[in-house]
């Protein structure tokens, strides 16, 4: 075991800290009042290398390593949860072309997702079930050289502005999970189109819409694997993918009890500073133990990560589920020492307790980790 941080992951902590302070910190309000998708913020990240920045260098990215990438999330979410939901939605799609696609689709769409010139969407979701993937409705059917997709997805991040998605449907409906392919459409193809988008509670700039499919038709080349291996791919793809939504945790959690910290500092009630009072101090001292346990697990299953062929299922989840669900813990608290102020729009806090919300239910909820470590216990 080795708890020290390397030259790169230091570098890239200041780096990515530095943007994020600078550039995502001050628009981080506006584009949640205004539920907008920060369009802007794409070719900086993709300067920074930060939409690749795990994936090897052959595949466009910078080839650093998953600890790496969680401290960027962390840092990048640290000001805008709704940035780092875009960061890691993009890679839950790259990440199914990294682990399954073939060399003439890494060439044309993994190298410019990871290099950030196309910005990617993971499709799976549908309006009947996000748990139970295994009883998706859109299909798609090979009519000679091209496959037609049917269906509806729901509340994809990214959907509506991506240039890639990465696509769930059925190629046999008989076999439940065993039929699930994976596919590769490009925005613009006929017969691709956007619902309204959805009006969030959080996150918002991190703007989901339904993507709607009908006869929608694409070169056969765009399946990734083989059919019957989407369950497959989309299931490794979510454990890898948990890790990412931890770092957001961490980051927000650390904002949160940042903002509790200075305010404590300024508020005075009974003629004393209220980060006198020793009730307060434990309630920070609390904040600060639950987030950093969260963080060094994530770091650790982090590290799993990079040993492509391990199957972190169980870590993974176990990181997902304690940060989560310990972000809900300190950002509640964090509101809790602003009083009043805290549930006012011009306080930081009120936006990240709208923002933690979503930590404990996309890419599996929180009853979905106990799933997945109880099956890991009893297998
Ligand atoms: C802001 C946002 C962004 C998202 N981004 C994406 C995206 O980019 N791509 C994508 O594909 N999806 C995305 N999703 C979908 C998300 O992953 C699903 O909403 C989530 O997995 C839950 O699925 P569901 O909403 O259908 O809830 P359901 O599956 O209907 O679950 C409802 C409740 O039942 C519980 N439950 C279900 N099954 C069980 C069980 N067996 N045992 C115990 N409890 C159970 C759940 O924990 C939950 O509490 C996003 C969702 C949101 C809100």
């Amino acid at each position: 075991m080795n708890f020290e941080y390397s030259e790169e992951q230091l570098s890239i902590r200041k780096m990515v800290r530095d943007f994020s302070k600078e550039v995502l910190q001050p628009k981080a309000a506006e584009i949640d009042e205004e539920n907008r998708f920060p369009t802007e913020h794409i070719p900086k990240l993709a300067e920074l290398g930060l939409m690749g920045i795990a994936y090897p260098e052959e595949d466009g990215g910078v080839g650093a390593d998953a600890i790496a990438e969680a401290i960027a999330v962390e840092e990048i979410t640290y000001s805008c949860a709704a940035t780092g939901s875009i960061l890691t939605a993009h890679y839950l799609g790259i990440d199914g072309l990294y682990l399954a696609s073939n060399k003439e689709q890494r060439k044309k769409y993994l190298v410019p997702g990871c290099k950030g010139e196309k910005l990617f969407a993971f499709c799976l979701t549908e309006p009947n079930g996000g748990t139970d993937v295994a009883s998706m409705k859109t299909k798609a059917k090979l009519v000679g050289d091209d496959y037609i997709i049917n269906g509806s997805k729901i509340f994809i991040t990214n959907g509506a502005y991506a240039d890639t998605l990465v696509v769930y449907a059925k190629t046999d409906l008989e076999k439940g999970a065993k039929g699930i392919s994976a596919f590769i459409v490009e925005k613009g193809t006929p017969g691709l189109t956007y619902g309204a988008g959805d009006d969030k509670m959080g996150i918002r700039g991190a703007r989901t819409h339904e993507v709607i499919f009908e006869n929608c038709r694409i070169p056969k080349e765009n399946l990734v694997g083989h059919e019957g291996e989407g369950f497959k791919i989309a299931m490794s793809v979510v454990d890898r993918g948990r890790i990412g939504i931890a770092a957001m945790a961490v980051g927000l959690a650390q904002a949160a009890l940042d903002q509790a910290i200075g305010y404590s500092k300024e508020r005075v009630a009974f003629n004393k500073l209220i980060s006198e009072y020793q009730g307060l101090q434990w309630m920070m001292a609390e904040m600060s133990a639950e987030l950093e346990i969260g963080r060094l697990y994530t770091y650790y299953a982090a590290s799993l990560k990079d040993k492509k062929e391990y199957r972190l299922s169980k870590e993974a989840a176990i990181a997902k589920l304690f940060t989560a669900e310990a972000s809900n813990r300190i950002v509640h608290k964090a509101v809790q020492i602003h009083g009043g102020y805290g549930y006012m729009k011009e306080y930081p806090v009120e936006r990240l307790y709208r923002d933690q919300r979503i930590l404990e239910i996309f890419e599996g909820t929180s009853q979905v980790q106990k799933m997945v470590i109880a099956h890991q216990l009893f297998k």
